[in-house]
């Protein structure tokens, strides 16, 4: 399931060098989260990178992208090619 931010997001830029898939940009009013992208961190931590950094808890999971661990390390894949995922996040 991709995350998203939510409109709490202050604009810290926390989030976005955070992230293993590059999914994350400064947007209009907030920062945002490419859902095509976003791999909830499957391949890379056990759990998600933006939420643990966020100061305002604006990174949560978007229920209107529910996927499987399968396409979510296909995401990974696309994102970090050549690479293995590391052990025990997927
Ligand atoms: S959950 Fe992980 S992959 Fe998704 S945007 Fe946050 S840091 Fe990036
Ligand atoms: S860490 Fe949180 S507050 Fe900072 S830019 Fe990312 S979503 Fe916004």
């Amino acid at each position: 399931m991709a995350y998203k931010i939510t409109e709490e997001c202050i604009s810290c830029g926390a989030c976005e060098p955070e992230c293993p898939n590059q999914s994350i940009s400064e947007g209009d009013s907030t920062y945002v989260i490419n859902p095509d992208k976003c791999a909830e961190c499957v391949g890379s931590y056990q759990s998600s990178k933006c939420s643990e950094v966020c100061p305002v808890d604006a990174c949560v999971p978007d229920p209107a992208h529910k996927e499987t661990k399968e396409q979510l390390l296909a995401k990974w894949r696309k994102a970090n090619p050549g690479k293995e995922p590391a052990s025990g996040t997927y």
